[in-house]
């Protein structure tokens, strides 16, 4: 079974802040072996990489902007400047590995930051016409739709054109995205909900939360799926 590590905030004082426990269920439920990875010193990390045959980026706090040449505007929230850090070297080094690579949340904005993207720092006072990206719904339930993007990985990976998603997120990767990543879905205010690198065997990062509508709808355990099965592609070698 592919192992596959799912990033979390440092350990402190016995715990971990927001254990990603959906994560963890949903690449359970689609086969894989989920560990978890907390902030800490990359050199301690290096004999264990070579086992790990996937990452997944989960949700957490805003990106600090220091990371892609910004300066902090108002509408910025809390920041994790050692986290961005600790997850932008795992990316760089699961890219260079050719190693499978999901973000979710604040792990594609993350993906976008480590290409060389750049975000929105906050979406409702940087983008006149924005939809509610904050739901107040249940998680589980998908509150605003996405068109797919035809030809795309996600579109062949989901077998549809248009998705209803949940949206937890107030900052958003600002266009254009670095080459060679290509636009996977989009809200219908324009906001990048998707998107992919079609040079890699599997880069893709979403903006909504598939783990936690995965107990109710097929197409977000579909996503789990196609990413655990390209876990399990690099176990099988
Ligand atoms: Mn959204």
């Amino acid at each position: 079974m592919p192992i596959i590590a799912i990033t979390c905030e440092r350990f402190e004082e016995g715990r971990v802040e927001g254990a990603p426990v959906a994560y963890a269920a949903a690449v359970a439920a689609a086969g894989g072996t989920p560990v978890l990875l907390p902030v800490q010193d990359m050199e301690r990390l290096h004999p264990l990489i070579e086992h790990i045959h996937g990452l997944l980026l989960p949700g957490g706090y805003d990106l600090d902007p220091l990371f892609f040449g910004q300066e902090p505007r108002p509408g910025l929230g809390r920041v994790t400047p050692e986290r961005d850090a600790f997850e932008l070297a795992l990316v760089q080094i699961f890219t260079s590995l050719g190693r499978p690579i999901l973000g979710i949340c604040r792990g594609l904005q993350l993906l976008a930051v480590a290409r060389g993207g750049s975000l929105h720092q906050d979406i409702a006072s940087e983008r006149r016409g924005a939809l509610k990206h904050r739901q107040e719904a249940p998680r589980w339930w998908g509150s605003h739709g996405v068109r797919l993007v035809p030809g795309t990985r996600l579109a062949a990976i989901l077998g549809v054109e248009a998705l209803r998603v949940n949206s937890f997120h107030h900052q958003a990767v600002e266009e254009p995205l670095p080459a060679p990543l290509v636009v996977g879905a989009r809200a219908p205010d324009g906001v990048v909900e998707a998107f992919e690198d079609p040079s890699h065997p599997f880069f893709l990062a979403v903006q909504w939360h598939p783990e936690e509508m995965a107990e109710r709808d097929p197409w977000s355990r579909r996503l789990f799926e196609a990413f655990v099965a390209a876990c399990d592609a690099i176990c099988q070698r």
